[in-house]
């Protein structure tokens, strides 16, 4: 399953602009920074593309979060969570 294919853009629930998807991010699978790019952000901390995915710069809401009764991780787009 391909939760979102690259190019798709990443926005907060709150509709802050983080960055676009880089490589179709398949389910299941890991989700890591390497996954997306373009990012709008000058994030505070530096991470690697191995360190978890750090909250919304502007409003620190999550636009990345596990769902247990998926089984899965979740994302958020325009269109909201996928
Ligand atoms: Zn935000």
């Amino acid at each position: 399953m391909i939760l979102a294919q690259a190019g798709t853009l990443v926005v907060c629930p709150n509709g802050h602009r983080i960055c676009r998807v880089a490589k179709d991010i398949v389910i299941p699978g890991k989700v890591r920074a390497e996954l997306f790019c373009d990012w709008h952000y000058r994030f505070p901390r530096k991470f690697s593309a191995y360190d978890p995915i750090p909250d919304c710069p502007e409003c620190g809401e999550a636009f990345l979060r596990p769902n247990a009764t998926l089984g899965r991780w979740q994302l958020h787009t325009a269109d909201g969570w996928r």
